[in-house]
Order: C-alpha cells, then sequence, then structure tokens
C-alpha cells in the first residue's frame, strides 16, 4: 500500500519545501523505498505554462508533457526518478475540472462546494499518484504556506487523507522558520508556535517540525518546540542553511529524519547507502576554479526563469571540479553597436529558449559573435532557432530569414509552424514532451551522447523548415539529430567551428547530480578547455 507523507510550510514561504520533500526523498531511495513525488500549488492559473517567466521562473517539461513548476525540476534531479503530470496540480486546474463536471450536469444537480467537491478532486490526485506511479511512498509539497486563504482545501484534503488512511499510512512535516534576531542574538520559537496553532485550527497536527535556522541552535530551543507544538523532541528536526541545495539530504541524514519517518509509516528501510550523493557534494567542495558563461536570455532579472539551464551548467561543472560563474546578459539591450562591449572576452555563450519578440535580435547577434569569433555556443530551443537565422542571414545572405512566429510574411521561413497546430490558441497548443532523437553518424551530437538516440523533452510550437536543409547544409551546416517519424530537426551543429551545437529541445530537464546531460557536459568541457 502506498503511504503518503505531506510538506507543508509555516511563516514565510521560499524555506526550501521542495528541497527538504527532496531530500527526505533522496534518504529513502537510497534506503531501498520506493519513491515519487508530487505538488500542490494553490495558485488560480490552470499550469504555469502561460506565467511570466520573470514572475513565477522557468516551466519544467516532465516527459509526458506535463508544463509544471520549476519545483519539479529539483524533485526529478534529486531523486533521479521520472515524474509525470499528476506531479503537478494547481487549484485552477482543480476548480476548472469541478467546473467543467458541473457543466455536463454530472454532479445531479447537487450544490458544487469546495467541501466536498474541490476536496474530492484532490484527494483523486493524490491518489492517482499513488496508483499511476507504483510507489511505496509519495511525498507531496502543498505550495505557500499554511494559514493563506488559498491553500485551505488543500489542508482540508490532506487532513481527509489521513483520517481515510491512517496514523501509519499518512505523515506530515511541518517545514518552519525558526528566525532569528540580529539585535538580540537569539532564535525565535514563537512564529512556529504559531503556525503548528494555525495547523491545528485546520486539524491536522504535524508529526515532525523541520526547524529552518541561519545556523545550528541550541537543545533548549529543540525543547521548547517540542513542548509547545506537541511532538517527540526527536521529531523536531533542524535545518540550517546551507551553501548549496544539494548539502540538504546529508544534513537530514543527520537528523535521522528517514529512520523517523520509517518507524511511524512502519517502512523497512536497507542500510542507507548514499555515497554516490556524497561523492558528488565532495566535487561541490572541490570545484574551486571558476568558469565564466555568458548567457543571453530575456528574463534575466530573475535567475530562477532559467533555473534547470542553472542547475545543468552547474552539474556539467562539478563534473570536472569547476565552479561555474553566470554571466547573465540582457539580449533585449544587445546591438550591433554594443554587442561587442558585452560579449568581449565570452569563453562560452549559450542562448537559452524564449517565446515572443523581444530580445530576438540581441540573440541573433550573440549567435553571430559566437560563430563569428570561434567561442563554444549552445543554443536550446529559441536559440537554436536564431542560430539558424543568423547562420541563413549572413552565411547564406538571405537577408530576411526569419521565424513565422515573429514575422508570418517573411520570403525566408527558415523556421515555421508545424503542420497542422494553431498559432491562435497560446495555451497547451505546443511539441511537448518526450521525443526521440535519431543521432547522425560522424557528429558531435553522436559522439557527446555516445549513443544512437537520445531521449529529450520539447517545448515549441516553430520548427526548422527543411526546404532549406540543403542549402544549409552545402554551406557547411550538420543536421546531426532528426525526429523520424515527422522528419523534423532536433540538433543542427558546426564541425568547423570548436563547438557549436543547438537543440530544439531542452536539454536542461535531463540533467542529475553525477549525470550532467551530454550537451551541457560538452559545452561546459569546450568552454573549460577555451580558458
Ligand atoms: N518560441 C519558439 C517556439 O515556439 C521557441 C520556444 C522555446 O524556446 N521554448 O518554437
Amino acid at each position: 500500500m502506498t503511504k503518503y507523507i505531506f510538506i507543508t510550510g509555516g511563516v514565510v514561504s521560499g524555506l526550501g519545501k521542495g528541497i527538504t520533500g527532496s531530500s527526505l526523498g533522496v534518504l529513502l531511495k537510497n534506503s531501498g523505498v520506493k519513491v515519487f513525488m508530487q505538488k500542490f500549488d494553490p495558485y488560480l492559473n490552470i499550469d504555469p505554462g502561460t506565467m511570466n517567466p520573470i514572475e513565477h521562473g522557468e516551466v519544467f517539461v516532465t516527459d509526458d508533457g506535463g508544463e509544471t513548476d520549476l519545483d519539479l525540476g529539483h524533485y526529478e534531479r534529486f531523486i533521479d526518478e521520472n515524474l509525470f503530470k499528476v506531479s503537478s496540480t494547481s487549484a485552477g486546474k482543480i476548480y476548472s475540472e469541478a467546473l467543467e463536471t458541473e457543466r455536463l450536469g454530472k454532479y445531479e444537480g447537487k450544490t458544487v462546494q469546495v467541501i466536498p467537491h474541490i476536496t474530492n478532486l484532490i484527494k483523486e490526485k493524490i491518489y492517482k499518484a499513488g496508483e499511476k506511479s507504483g510507489a511505496d511512498v509519495i511525498i507531496s509539497e502543498i505550495g505557500g504556506t499554511v494559514g493563506d486563504i488559498e491553500s485551505q482545501p488543500f489542508i482540508e484534503a490532506i487532513r481527509q487523507v489521513r483520517m481515510e488512511k491512517g496514523h501509519e499510512n499518512v505523515m506530515f512535516i511541518h517545514v518552519a522558520l525558526l528566525p532569528y534576531l540580529r539585535v538580540s542574538g537569539e532564535y525565535k520559537t514563537k512564529p512556529i508556535q504559531h503556525s503548528v496553532k494555525e495547523m491545528l485550527s485546520l486539524g491536522i497536527q504535524p508529526d515532525v517540525i523541520v526547524a529552518r535556522t541561519e545556523g545550528i541552535i541550541e537543545d533548549r530551543l529543540k525543547d521548547k518546540i517540542s513542548l509547545f507544538c506537541n511532538i517527540p523532541n526527536e521529531n523536531v528536526i533542524v535545518c540550517p542553511d546551507a551553501d548549496s541545495i544539494y548539502k540538504v539530504p546529508l544534513i537530514l541524514k543527520e537528523t535521522n529524519l528517514h529512520d523517523i519517518v520509517a518507524k511511524q509509516l512502519q517502512l523497512k528501510l536497507n542500510t542507507l547507502n548514499i555515497s554516490d550523493w556524497q561523492k558528488f557534494v565532495e566535487n561541490i567542495d572541490a570545484s574551486k576554479e571558476e568558469i565564466k558563461i555568458h548567457i543571453v536570455g530575456k528574463y534575466v532579472e530573475l535567475s530562477d526563469a532559467y533555473l534547470s539551464v542553472m542547475e545543468s551548467l552547474k552539474i556539467a561543472g562539478y563534473d570536472i571540479n569547476k565552479k561555474i560563474k553566470f554571466e547573465w546578459v540582457n539580449a533585449r539591450h544587445l546591438t550591433k553597436e554594443n554587442i561587442q562591449a558585452n560579449l568581449e572576452g565570452a569563453i562560452a555563450i549559450l542562448v537559452p529558449g524564449g517565446f515572443g519578440e523581444s530580445g530576438v535580435e540581441g540573440k541573433i547577434l550573440a549567435a553571430n559573435y559566437a560563430r563569428v569569433n570561434n567561442i563554444p555556443y549552445l543554443g536550446i530551443c529559441l536559440g537554436m532557432q536564431i542560430a539558424c537565422i543568423e547562420f541563413a542571414r549572413n552565411v547564406l545572405n538571405l537577408s530576411d530569414a526569419h521565424t513565422t512566429e515573429l514575422d508570418p510574411n517573411t520570403k525566408n521561413p527558415i523556421i515555421d509552424i508545424m503542420e497542422g497546430k494553431d498559432r491562435e490558441n497560446i495555451g497547451g497548443t505546443l511539441r511537448l514532451g518526450r521525443y526521440v532523437t535519431d543521432l547522425v553518424e560522424g557528429t558531435l551530437a553522436k559522439e557527446l551522447y555516445g549513443t544512437n538516440q537520445a531521449i529529450e523533452r520539447h517545448r515549441h510550437r516553430y520548427e526548422f523548415n527543411n526546404d532549406y536543409k540543403e542549402m544549409f547544409e552545402k554551406a557547411g551546416m550538420k543536421f546531426s539529430g532528426i525526429y523520424q517519424e515527422k522528419d523534423l530537426v532536433e540538433i543542427i551543429e558546426l564541425p568547423e567551428h570548436k563547438f557549436f551545437i543547438a537543440a530544439q529541445y531542452h536539454p536542461e530537464f535531463t540533467s542529475r547530480p553525477n549525470k550532467p546531460n551530454a550537451l551541457f557536459k560538452g559545452f561546459v568541457q569546450a568552454a573549460s578547455k577555451n580558458k
């Protein structure tokens, strides 16, 4: 039978509930437990697909094409499992399902209410995650902070799950801030006490409190939290700030959180073996020498907008004991006149994905700068499309070459819409999720992957236009990865260049600790050599 662990947040948001849950996942998985993760977000958008990356961060894409919250990226990188759509549910999705059911008359004339209709749907998603994944344990994070109006139906639903499944099958872990007051030089437990009181008023007694602190605390504070929050002393876990999120599993290991969980949920654990993870963290600590990577994007105001790209670069860096330093370049501000000043001295340039017009000409200038100056280049999705446009304009002399996303009337639609996809309908009409790319013999792509196929995730609407393939090939571009079924270009490269490769898919979603994605690995190595 599947067991459920719910992670709630207290006092403030941004405490790393996701990292806490994922780290517990690492400990359980490496003790032989099959783990799956899930996130509930209290916002009313159906999914983050149409949300502004500068406000909400990146859209993480699952194998089955779910457009999800960036926390799922952390989950996958930590527990090293591919999650599915059911791993990400917003209040908007739940409400829209309820309203659809109501319109179809399927509630048989009943008054539709938050309790039981919304809470039932939430429970359905929780149980579905159990059935679909076949996991021993589902770790579900409830987004937001306890006490938020929006999260109340979720809290009520998980309370009911505990009633239905019992104490030995359902566990509540409350991650809350234990603030340090610098003026008086002391930690204050009162906010945690209030937050637990809030949970009690909603019918939930947490089983474990993870107190998020700046540093180590005195034992008497643990005693105090234990006494006032009705929690056994050993179930008060102290998790101080870490200089890398990847160290949190090792911090929690020392607290024996996995044993506490196993005891309550009656799980039989094998001896915990996290030597691979330890090795990874040792590599992080050994990565002192810096490598600078220029990222030319348009959402550079919020680095979370490129979270998986950053983590992929870091992971590839640690692999060769190098620390990645990010140089953010706002594509929107790049011009012919200032491109030199902005990219002077760059040893590697990455152009990530993106949508819409702004910043595109700046990105084209950056791809040109990398190509002409023989600087390692990695293009992702839009970053591949603009590399093709740049090549068409400046090598093939097709001066009006463009993507029909931005110039529907161009005479040279190098990048064009796929058949049957509707340009008007923005939400949910993309090529999404997992596709298989066949790698062409004798190419850099094939060498980097070291396999015949690359399985990667997509999130885009436009594709390379095959009418231009021959012209490009004659001028020296290689098409090194193809999605055979529809004959779509997946990877391009320039063999004459030090390292110039770009993919229509998003390689950043498949990097895992100790296992950097092949393109990122190659790119970071090329950057390191180019130093
Ligand atoms: N806007 C482009 C497309 O829809 C690229 C998308 C992306 O970079 N994710 O095809």
